[in-house]
């Protein structure tokens, strides 16, 4: 064999699937409960569970397949409601059972010779030990599963925080087509993956399966160098080191934290037509030299704290209004490409879109997709979404050929994140661009 085609067998090129898997365990997060179905997370018509009257399921299948887990914890559901089991407490028990069931010798393969259990996740127990947050947290859910189980044997002390360690440090969200975290899940063979802010492969999701993905052209598959963001990677270098931090306890030396980032923090030049990311200390722009009014890094300080204040206050729920709010204050004063802007255009975009407001969404997701591209990199499941949205809404707005350009980037980056037979491609990005290139002619 000539050393070219060697080298074409081993290369792994972006859009790749290095791994499947599903869950070891999973839970349904219990605000989307009465919207996903409780084994395999579709929405549609669900019924409820007669016993419990608090999971949903799709139809009688999924609910037998999921009995063997649920019958140990219907009863107990029963009898605390009408108070809720919190989501982390929820996957405790769901892992406490299924170790009682054996679970502990099932082998997460990640390639065709290696495999982790669950006993090989890392759990981190020392760190634990030492932050008294997760330890609060900790307690709180020990008193919960205490309530919550009545026959079920409870493991001790050290070996609950075994179990706690490892979900905090190993669990996936399980996302929906549009990328709402609808669940939490423990997936043994794909938790061998490491971090990086400026990941080589992403993590998509069919129902409860994970799908991992390469996203850039590799030499090799070495899983040693495979890197999937454990965060939202939407923020400044500062906050996602600490969140890292304090999340999984590292400090991010990626590539992406290395490098200088001028946009993420960056004013806007006084001159309009001026582009240059300037600093909230300077007294003039560095490229211009057009002079800041006084008092600007005054102005500066409360436009980011208002944002800062009214996008934490979004968290779980956006508005339209708040976020023009903010939109109409960072007016001149924080950079386009600043990360504040970017999320308060998201919540905008995001708000628009629930609202049905087709006009501003259009025009949010013109000035968001900026963002997007510089921030999740131009190979995202969500720059993809972003650039698909677009084009439905463009289409609602009878703007065919728009639309179709729109959704051509759709399919460019989509084809990379998501395989060819994923639903989202399926039953969303291929009818509409097929109802573009019709209605464009
Ligand atoms: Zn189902
Ligand atoms: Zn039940
Ligand atoms: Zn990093
Ligand atoms: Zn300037």
């Amino acid at each position: 064999m000539s050393r070219k085609n060697i080298r074409k067998r081993l290369s792994v090129p972006k859009g790749t699937t290095i791994l499947t898997a599903k869950p070891f365990a999973y839970v349904v997060r219990s605000t989307h409960r009465n919207e996903k179905c409780d084994h395999c997370l579709q929405s549609g018509k669900l019924s409820r569970c007669a016993a419990c009257q608090y999971v949903y399921y799709c139809n009688r299948s999924c609910q037998r397949k999921s009995w063997s887990m649920h019958k140990e914890e219907c009863a107990n559901l029963k009898r605390i409601s009408p108070k809720i089991i919190p989501d982390m407490a929820r996957l405790m028990a769901r892992i406490i059972i299924k170790l009682n069931q054996g679970g502990g010798e099932e082998l997460g393969y990640y390639s065709d010779t290696s495999y982790r259990k669950f006993k090989d996740l890392m759990s981190h127990y020392a760190d634990i030990k030492k932050d008294e947050k997760k330890i609060e947290h900790f307690m709180c859910l020990c008193g919960v599963l205490q309530a919550f189980f009545e026959d079920v044997p409870v493991p001790n002390a050290a070996e609950l925080m075994g179990i706690y360690g490892r979900i905090c440090m190993n669990s996936f969200n399980i996302l929906d087509l549009d990328m709402n975290r609808i669940g939490v899940g423990i997936y043994l063979g794909p938790s061998i993956m490491d971090h990086s802010c400026k990941p080589n492969a992403v993590a998509i999701f069919e129902g409860t399966t994970i799908i991992i993905r390469t996203i850039k052209d590799l030499p090799c598959l070495d899983w040693s160098q495979i890197r999937i963001s454990y965060i939202d990677i939407l923020k400044t270098t500062r906050e996602r080191r600490e969140e890292l931090l304090s999340s999984y306890y590292f400090w991010c030396n990626c590539e992406k934290c290395e490098e200088p980032e001028p946009m993420a923090e960056a004013a806007a030049c006084p001159n309009k037509f001026c582009t240059y990311p300037c600093s909230s200390d300077a007294d003039i722009c560095e490229n211009c030299n057009t002079r800041f009014p006084e008092e600007f890094r005054e102005t500066f300080e409360e436009v980011s704290e208002f944002t800062a204040h009214h996008l934490q206050s979004m968290k779980n729920v956006v508005y339209l209004d708040v976020s023009q709010m903010c939109l109409k204050k960072q007016e001149g004063v924080l950079h386009p490409l600043n990360v504040q802007h970017v999320q308060t255009l998201q919540a905008a975009f995001d708000s628009s879109t629930s609202l049905q407001h087709w006009e501003e969404a259009e025009s949010y997701a013109e000035k968001l997709i900026d963002g997007y591209l510089l921030y999740y990199g131009e190979i995202h499941p969500l720059v993809g979404i972003l650039y698909l949205m677009t084009g439905k809404i463009q289409l609602y707005l009878k703007k065919p050929k728009l639309a179709l350009e729109a959704l051509k980037k759709a399919s460019a980056v989509l084809t990379i994140t998501h395989e060819e037979k994923h639903t989202l491609m399926q039953k969303y990005l291929r009818p509409l661009l097929y109802q573009a290139t019709i209605e464009g002619v």
